[in-house]
């Protein structure tokens, strides 16, 4: 896979000249997927391997915010564009450093596009990639089921600091989809692979062809399913990450990633253009190193969140309640999600439990948090302990009661984030005595 060695071209074109033209975007988009269906864990094995200074197993980490030359010539030629294509030069850490450019090799690796960059936060992530590639009166369609931080970005904050407005469309509706999209207009569709809190699945290659066919550029949050789904393989031009939940799997780290056409991360890196580069949501190189080190795990730890998230779906729906989880038969997108979900890898670590009232919700949690220790209260996802939050009332409750309604989160949907730590069977049996002691209620 070369592809993750994308040449980058540092500082080559300054005023505005690397502006992205989007036929040319998709068309290379096109001309890069790969022809193979692989384990996206296999693209590690083949991927660049950086030893310590010293001979270490572990690579160095480079900690130099600037970065010196041993010729005054050199500095010019790499403002010049004329060096550092091959990022064998470094100016400022801002713009790029080693340790930082290690990672987004590798998560770059592991979504099968060319190029990716690690940012500060999976926030940050998404509103350099949307500012990069809109202008002030650019147009973006949007699911109407978004992470409540993007949902506030795209209804609240563009729309006043930037002049970009978003149509919020449902995105089983096809139609409506390729309705919203205005020709010429549209800049992009914006939408989470596996859709929080609800776990919609989203048709990534049919909405892809829509949007292709109308010249938008698809931007694809994956948060919620690292390994299990490769959007850019099944034609999404970028993909997002929040690498604060599965990809850190720590809850300790903020941070997110960028992963698209080298065009677009040169763009954003661009000295004089670049959101990356101007806004400054730069990754420190001693977080990267961290993150870097829990990389090679990460398809171990997303197998067996989604095992444990398969077998307490099926056995709480035995139980006769109200579970939402696409891997279960019932759940509408369960055959769409096995179509496109990568082999042996499951059907995602998060399932929600729709208690009804949020009274019902609150009582659950408390006795699984502070009585039986099935899991711990908090938001988040792709820890080790099981998350759990009440979605209404927590991570959507910057959604008004009427979107909320509309992308279908329930007042008592308890969202929970599968963990791994105690033995499967330790664990089904603390949620069986919580709900047992739930009875009186
Ligand atoms: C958490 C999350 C984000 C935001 O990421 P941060 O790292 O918290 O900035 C974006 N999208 C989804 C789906 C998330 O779960």
């Amino acid at each position: 896979m070369e592809k993750t060695d994308a040449t980058f071209s540092q500082g080559k074109k300054t005023n505005g000249s690397d502006d992205i033209n989007l036929d040319d975007y998709i068309n290379m988009k096109v001309a890069t997927m790969p022809p193979t269906w692989e384990d996206p864990a296999a693209a590690l094995a083949n991927a660049r391997h950086e030893f310590g200074e010293h001979g270490g197993v572990n690579m160095s980490i480079e900690a130099s915010a600037t970065f010196t030359v041993m010729e005054p010539e050199t500095m010019r030629r790499m403002f010049a564009g004329e060096l550092g294509a091959d990022r064998d030069f470094f100016i400022y850490s801002r713009h790029f450093n080693p340790t930082v450019l290690n990672l987004g090799r590798k998560m770059a690796a592991l979504e099968g596009t060319e190029a990716a960059y690690c940012t500060a936060s999976g926030m940050s992530a998404i509103s350099s990639v949307l500012l990069q590639l809109c202008r002030s009166g650019g147009h973006i369609v949007a699911s109407r089921s978004l992470y409540g931080g993007t949902h506030a970005l795209l209804a609240n904050f563009l729309p006043r600091a930037c002049n970009i407005t978003t149509t919020f469309v449902d995105l089983s509706d096809l139609e409506a989809v390729k309705e919203a999209i205005v020709e010429g207009t549209t800049k992009l569709l914006y939408f989470e692979a596996v859709s929080n809190p609800t776990l919609a699945v989203a048709n990534v290659p049919e909405l892809s062809r829509i949007a292709h066919d109308k010249g938008a550029v698809v931007v694809v949050d994956n948060t919620f399913t690292p390994m299990v789904l490769s959007p850019a393989r099944l034609g999404a031009d970028v993909v997002i990450h929040s690498i604060s939940k599965f990809v850190s799997g720590g809850a300790d780290i903020i941070a997110g990633a960028v992963c698209g056409p080298a065009s677009l991360i040169n763009s954003m890196m661009n000295l004089h253009e670049g959101t990356l580069m101007l806004l400054g949501p730069t990754m420190n190189a001693k977080v990267a190193f961290e993150l870097s080190e829990r990389i090679p795990h990460l398809s171990l730890r997303m197998k067996e969140h989604c095992n444990r998230a398969m077998v307490y779906a099926t056995r709480m729906k035995k139980l006769g309640l109200k579970v939402i989880y696409p891997g279960l038969e019932d759940h509408p997108d369960h055959l769409l999600l096995k179509s496109m979900a990568n082999k042996e890898y499951g059907y995602g670590g998060l399932l929600c439990l729709d208690m009804e009232t949020e009274e019902r919700a609150n009582k659950l949690m408390d006795i699984l948090q502070n009585v039986t220790q099935f899991g711990l209260m908090a938001v988040s996802l792709g820890y080790h302990e099981t998350l759990m939050s009440c979605s209404g009332s927590s991570t959507s409750s910057e959604m008004s009661a009427e979107a909320r309604e509309l992308a279908g989160i329930s007042a008592g949907l308890v969202r929970m984030s599968i963990g791994y730590s105690g033995t499967l069977e330790q664990r089904w049996g603390q949620f069986e005595k919580a709900l047992l002691k739930m009875k009186d209620y």
